[in-house]
């Protein structure tokens, strides 16, 4: 039977791993629409390849581009913010939603608001709006899979179980490429560092997540909102290996966990076959040559991400969403060679302790206004160099 998908985010690292899934069992899915910010050429390529109805640039200005590389293929080209919720809302059987940053909220909303199945790799939507989203997700009577690799793995150990019966969830970290370095060489890192991920290829953005650890902040953020069991059942251990992907632990003190290939294929075909199982090009895991498998606490002095994630989501209201939007700002800002890697996390916390203390926002727009706020004061930040 042919399914009909939506990729939010098609030319970015986790489409690019959706699409290898869809063109190795093409007769399974009838692609809808592809979305992509600017890469306008990209986009039409894939566009024609998987004969989508729609292909959406966000940026506006990449429009003409995209007219051009679609002429004569019959697929329809939009560009801009409200194209891309447009395209969100049209109906399918399943949507992944994978672009980077807050820019992906409003259209997540959209597909969730249409009550439809959505694969959810964007992970700053739901820290930036949990409460409005998970709320929207139940009025709606939308399906949320998650995507994210430690979530889909929680997921996959709570199928069946109860969730009064959890005792603990533990997001499992690899700790980045710099989890090794002291501090002092951590304060000289330079992007090509961050983001040289040893078991994972991801975006820019989320490489130097994962190296300043507030990737797993992010996920700690993510968890409370997928899986309800209260802050004090959440934990985060380093597992430099990556091969246990997340655990769940049982108030008889079972622990089951999650244990696959590091690629992101593996949650995504989770997500895309739900609740069945499909193929996927991955080797066997083969533990007996991995050999090991180690674990350590999260050390918050050199890697103080984390810290600010569980403040943040303790602390509640618009704090999860004004870190979220900092950290975007800041990290960009490193990516740009603009600041230093350790203050990344510096800006985030500052900007936390600048921002005023406004209740949680209730609506979709409350959230984006706090978003937008939150990125003004970090970029204020970084213009008058109040931090160096
Ligand atoms: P990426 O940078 O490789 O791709 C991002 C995609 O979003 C691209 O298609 C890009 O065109 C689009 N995009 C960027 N800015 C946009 C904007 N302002 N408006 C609309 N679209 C925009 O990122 P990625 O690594 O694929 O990550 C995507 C999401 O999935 C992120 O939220 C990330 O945290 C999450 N995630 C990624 C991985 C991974 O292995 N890459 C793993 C877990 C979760
Ligand atoms: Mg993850």
């Amino acid at each position: 039977m042919t399914r009909s998908l939506t990729l939010l985010g098609a030319t970015g690292s986790i489409g690019a791993s959706t699409l290898d899934l869809v063109r190795r069992d093409r007769d399974a899915w009838r692609v809808e629409a592809l979305t992509a910010h600017s890469s306008a050429a990209e986009l039409a390529a894939l566009a024609r390849e998987f004969g989508a109805k729609i292909a959406v640039v966000s940026n506006e200005a990449c429009l003409p581009a995209l007219r051009a590389a679609l002429a004569g293929s019959g697929i329809e080209a939009a560009g801009g913010r409200q194209a891309l919720c447009e395209a969100a809302t049209r109906p399918v059987d399943m949507t992944v939603a994978a672009i980077v940053g807050c820019a992906g909220l409003a259209p997540v909303m959209a597909a969730i608001e249409r009550g439809g199945t959505i694969a959810l790799a964007n992970k700053e939507a739901l820290v930036s709006a949990g409460e409005v989203l998970m709320q929207a997700v139940a009025k709606h009577g939308a399906t949320l899979l998650p995507t994210d690799s430690e979530h889909n793995a929680i997921f996959q150990c709570l199928s069946g179980n109860r969730l009064s019966d959890v005792a603990r969830i533990t997001l499992t970290a690899s700790g980045g490429p710099l989890r090794t370095w002291s501090a002092e060489q951590l304060a000289a890192a330079t992007p090509a560092q961050a983001v040289a991920h040893p078991n994972w290829s991801m975006g820019a953005k989320i490489s130097v997540d994962s190296a300043t650890m507030m990737n797993k902040g992010l996920e700690y953020i993510e968890a409370f909102h997928l899986f309800p069991v209260g802050l004090d059942r959440l934990d985060i251990v380093v597992h430099p290996q990556s091969v246990i992907h997340s655990m769940v632990e049982f108030r008889d003190r079972s622990t089951l966990a999650q244990l696959g290939p590091s690629d992101m294929r593996v949650p995504i075909a989770s997500c895309l076959a739900w609740p069945r199982r499909m193929e996927t090009p991955l080797a066997p895991l083969d533990l007996a040559a991995i050999g090991e498998l180690t674990f350590f606490p999260p050390d918050e002095e050199r890697f103080p991400a984390t810290r600010l994630a569980r403040e943040a989501i303790r602390a509640g209201g618009s704090a999860p969403a004004i870190l979220n939007a900092a950290n975007e700002v800041a990290v960009a800002a490193f990516l740009a060679g603009q600041i230093g890697f350790t203050r990344i996390a510096a800006v985030v916390e500052e900007t936390l302790q600048r921002s005023n203390d406004s209740p949680r926002p209730a609506t979709l727009d409350e959230v984006l206004a706090v978003d937008q706020s939150a990125r003004r004061q970090a970029l204020t930040l970084l213009e008058t160099n109040a931090l160096v």
